[in-house]
């Protein structure tokens, strides 16, 4: 067995993980990382890159789709399943081979095994044989090991596919029933639908992708809504999901209550669940006496540490915001941390990204927020429609929202529905982040024609300023 003394250990490599152990290994610190499955994690293998992958191929599907209105006749756009597996197989595994490399030019201990807490400041790695085969004495532990996608009754059958088992499949489904119209379950449905498929989503909350803006969640139903072969049920819940007996039906029979009270029964080939997401927690992590949330959490404070100071957690382990970056910024500031400069992250200035069609992106408090907290706010919204840019580009669809403090015209949030949202939140961003009011906004000249120019027109309009509306 392998004996290996570190500064710091990290249990888990997705992009919590290893960007920490590439920070702290720049900063002359010795580390650890173990990986049981692929470097990368979730984001890398199973979640971002993946679905971005294939989604990036049904987006310049519709772009050609639409070509016709800049004048160019493509005769017919085909979508070859095989190809598009292709691509995103070589987009993950060089992203995935990047990592490596990355971990190695910065010397860092990459380890691939289980690894579980051990008595002591100790960490054992077992391989799949499940043969001890390192033992890792650390001075500080990071943990960072992810979540995994829940599964309960009436679902708990291996036939429903989750976001980690779809992967495999080498075929386009015929049908495919979405319970959960979160961000992940409107992302698949926005490739299966483009792509052909017969999709159903079935949503327990009154709209899409709960978390987000209302406006912003019509917007994208009435979009998603213009495919013929996607139809969107919110205010639904599930009740039943069977194996149908009878094989030369639909596999799967769903019985629902529908938002009129009625129950509605529905059958599927398919069943996608994306109803959320459940920590994962490494084996014998009560040697360590770090508090649990009810929810399975990992607690800690606002320097990443958990109740015991030796002991670090970030990502999705933490429940906060599950989102790569998020897992990568707290990756940062834990090393940070740890090297003894104090620093901490404030959540609310993280963006959002949803990669549906059109695109999706937000950053600091929804409409919704303000209302919760009694904030005194305004709105103001500028269509694409009304750019020049996304005229120009046939891309009109959608709209940035921008919401400001009534007292003091500080910028709290924006949301953006439209082309390129996810790369225009930045703004959003700047603003949210050093809480500049809609003139100082204003001051920054923007490039004219382009798709920012909406987000300063909407800022302008929520204070009653807007020139171009
Ligand atoms: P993970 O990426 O889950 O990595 C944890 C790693 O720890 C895993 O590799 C696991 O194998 C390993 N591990 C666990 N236990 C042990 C152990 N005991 N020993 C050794 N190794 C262990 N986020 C975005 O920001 N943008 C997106 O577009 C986006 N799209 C997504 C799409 C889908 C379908 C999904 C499912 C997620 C998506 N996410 C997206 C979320 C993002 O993937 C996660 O927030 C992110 O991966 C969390 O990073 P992490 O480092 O905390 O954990």
């Amino acid at each position: 067995m392998n004996n290996i003394k570190v500064d710091i250990a990290i249990i888990g490599a997705g992009p919590g993980g290893y960007v920490a152990a590439i920070v702290a290994a720049k900063e002359g610190k010795t580390v650890a990382i173990i990986e049981k499955d692929k470097l990368g994690g979730t984001c890398t293998n199973y979640g971002c890159i993946p679905t971005k992958a294939m989604l990036a191929s049904v987006s310049v599907m519709e772009e050609i789709e639409n070509a016709k209105r800049i004048g160019l006749n493509v005769e017919k756009v085909d979508l070859n399943f095989s190809d598009v597996i292709k691509h995103r197989n070589r987009a993950v595994t060089a992203s995935r081979k990047g990592i490596e490399l990355l971990l190695q030019k910065a010397g860092v201990n990459i380890l691939f095994g289980n690894g579980i807490i051990s008595e002591g400041k100790n960490i054992i790695v077992k391989d799949d044989k499940n043969d001890e085969i390192a033992n890792i004495t650390y001075d500080k532990l990071i943990i960072a090991t992810g979540s995994t996608p829940v599964k309960f009754p009436p679902f708990n059958m291996d036939e429903v596919w989750t976001s980690d088992d779809i992967w495999n499949i080498e075929n386009l489904p015929s049908n495919i029933g979405i319970i959960g119209g979160g961000v992940i379950g409107c992302e698949f449905a926005t490739f299966f639908a483009k792509s052909g498929v017969n999709v159903t989503i079935l949503e327990l909350m009154p709209q899409l992708i709960p978390t987000e803006d209302e406006d912003i969640a019509k917007e994208l139903l009435d979009n998603l809504k213009k495919n013929k072969n996607l139809n969107i049920y919110c205010n639904v819940k599930v009740t039943e999901c069977n194996k149908n007996e009878n094989s030369n039906e639909k596999r799967f029979l769903v019985k629902a209550q529908m938002s009129d009270g009625n129950f509605k029964e529905f059958s599927f080939d398919n069943i996608l669940l994306s109803v959320g997401r459940k920590p994962v927690l490494p084996e014998g992590i009560d040697k360590l006496g770090v508090k649990i949330s009810e929810r399975g959490f990992i607690e800690i404070n606002e320097y990443m540490q958990t109740s015991n100071p030796n002991v670090y957690a970030i990502g999705d382990v933490t429940g906060r915001l599950m989102l790569a970056h998020t897992a990568s910024k707290q990756g940062e500031i834990a090393i940070e941390n740890i090297l003894g400069r104090k620093n901490s992250i404030r959540y609310s200035d993280i963006p959002s990204v949803i990669f549906t069609l059109p695109e999706i992106a937000s950053v600091g408090l929804r409409e919704k927020d303000c209302k919760k907290n009694g904030i005194n706010y305004k709105i103001g919204i500028c269509p694409f429609i009304s750019n020049g840019k996304a005229r120009a580009m046939g891309l009109t669809k959608g709209f940035a929202k921008v919401i400001t403090e009534v007292e003091t015209d500080k910028i709290l949030g924006v949301s953006i529905i439209g082309p390129h949202a996810t790369d225009m939140i930045m703004e959003g961003v700047t603003a949210v982040s050093k809480e500049m009011k809609v003139e100082e906004l204003f001051q920054f000249v923007h490039p004219h024609p382009t798709l920012t120019e909406t987000i300063i027109e909407a800022a302008l309009a929520s204070i009653d300023k807007a020139i171009h509306l």
